[in-house]
């Protein structure tokens, strides 16, 4: 989907979650068959000094408010089962 807009929806002036360039941008995403693939790989690979624009649907704030929930529940190395 990415490839069939204009790259620019990606990165509204506004990143207010509700503001009419990021729910332009989540519209593509959510008809995107990818999303899930796409939400997947950013997730695992996004580097968080570079984290611009919309993708997978998520403004920069929502992909590092997941990142964190990500790690806060998953088990920490080193520790031990009771
Ligand atoms: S879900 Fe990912 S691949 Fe699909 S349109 Fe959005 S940013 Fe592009």
């Amino acid at each position: 989907m990415c490839t069939q807009v204009d790259p620019e929806i990606f990165y509204p002036v506004s990143l207010d979650p509700i503001s009419s360039g990021v729910l332009a941008a989540r519209r593509v995403c959510t008809g995107c068959p990818v999303l899930a693939e796409c939400r997947a790989d950013v997730m695992a690979h996004e580097d968080p000094a570079r984290r611009w624009g919309i993708t997978a649907g998520l403004t920069p704030v929502e992909r590092r408010t997941l990142f964190a929930a990500s790690r806060d529940s998953s088990p920490r190395s080193g520790a031990v089962a009771a």
